[in-house]
């Protein structure tokens, strides 16, 4: 089922929903299902699986360092496809620009219709860790709009090469990014803004926001993308803090503020499993005044953990 069908049944009840992400190559799928197990008693009507682009990686060989490409974490479809077999949830497979040919993208979504995979979230993922600026793969989108097009045009039956006859027709329900405190290139929210309104005009159903910790943040992003004629839902993205690390990393890779309240309850913590106290409180803090606001659904960024995940939706769900 659709992800705006499971809003609309819902009848104004806040949802329960999370994100994983794939297992780094040659690992193991149980991972994935040892984290979704303990998180499906809060019936998740849907769950997101990540997608990750290329990176270089560099092998020692005879004494040079040899530069290869390749995906450290593939089999986001295959993934899906396991999920949903396994649990009879829906999935929510993230598709990228970056890494990936318009083609590419074509036989992703003709394996996710096969697939009985009916919503996607479009993306058009960040800049190679070698790289200053997001730069388009040949042959590939330069923005997420182009890849919300795409989606659409095959929604009506549009291939890239009208080379075969087809009784082809998806309807995938399109999830597009939002950020309550604008994306890190754009230089103001009101343009960033404006740029998520094109997505949401070239087809996209719903928006899934950027991890946010202070829910000023999303209230004023969803009443400023209704003064501009949003109307789809816009999900909020709520991610636990789990270890010291995250007081630096999230603000300098998501160009995030964090608030005083919490970097000094951090501050304050001994150990990471005090941290992690911490981090499960903040969130259950924000998720009550956002479920009390009547948000459609609750998604929150497992990162490959989910008892933390678990904590939260005791408290809610
Ligand atoms: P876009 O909507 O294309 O926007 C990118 C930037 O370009 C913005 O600054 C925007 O204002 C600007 N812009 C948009 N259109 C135009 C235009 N026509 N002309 C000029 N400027 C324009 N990354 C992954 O690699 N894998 C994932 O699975 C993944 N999942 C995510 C899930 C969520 C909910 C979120 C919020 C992010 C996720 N990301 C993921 C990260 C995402 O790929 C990055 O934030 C990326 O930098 C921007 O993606 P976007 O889809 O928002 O891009």
């Amino acid at each position: 089922m659709k992800v705006t069908d499971h809003i609309t049944n819902a009848k104004g009840k806040t949802l329960f929903s999370f994100e994983i992400v794939p297992p780094v190559k040659g690992r193991n799928i149980q991972e994935l299902y040892n984290n979704i197990d303990p998180l499906m008693e809060f019936n998740p009507p849907f769950i997101d699986v990540t997608t990750s682009r290329e990176e270089t990686i560099y092998i020692a060989k005879e004494g040079l360092l040899d530069r290869r490409t390749t995906r450290m974490r593939p089999g986001t479809v295959g993934i899906c496809a396991s999920i949903q077999h396994k649990y009879n949830v829906d999935t929510v497979p993230h598709v990228l620009c970056g890494g990936f040919t318009k083609e590419e993208t074509e036989y992703m979504l003709v394996d996710c219709h096969y697939l009985g995979i009916q919503n996607v979230m479009a993306l058009r993922g960040d800049a190679r860790s070698e790289q200053k600026y997001f730069e388009p793969t040949d042959g590939g989108h330069p923005f997420a709009i182009n890849l919300v097009k795409q989606i659409q045009d095959l929604n009506c039956g549009k291939y890239l090469h009208e080379t075969i006859e087809s009784e082809y027709s998806s309807e995938f329900c399109i999830g597009v990014a939002g950020y309550p405190e604008k994306h890190l290139e754009s230089p103001s929210l009101q343009s960033d803004l404006k740029r998520l309104k094109e997505k949401v005009d070239a087809g996209a159903d719903y928006v899934v926001t950027q991890m946010f910790f202070d829910n000023k943040k999303y209230f004023e992003f969803v009443e400023a993308a209704k003064n501009i004629g949003i109307t789809v839902p816009i999900i909020p993205g709520i991610k636990p803090i789990a270890v010291k690390r995250h007081m630096q990393l999230l603000p300098q890779v998501f160009r995030i503020d964090l608030p005083q309240d919490l970097i000094e309850a951090i501050d304050g913590c001994a150990t990471n499993k005090d941290i992690r106290k911490v981090g499960i409180e903040w969130a259950i803090q924000q998720s009550k005044e956002l479920k009390d606001a009547g948000v459609p659904v609750l998604h929150y960024y497992s990162m490959g953990k989910s008892d933390n995940i678990k904590a939260i939706a005791e408290a809610l769900f």
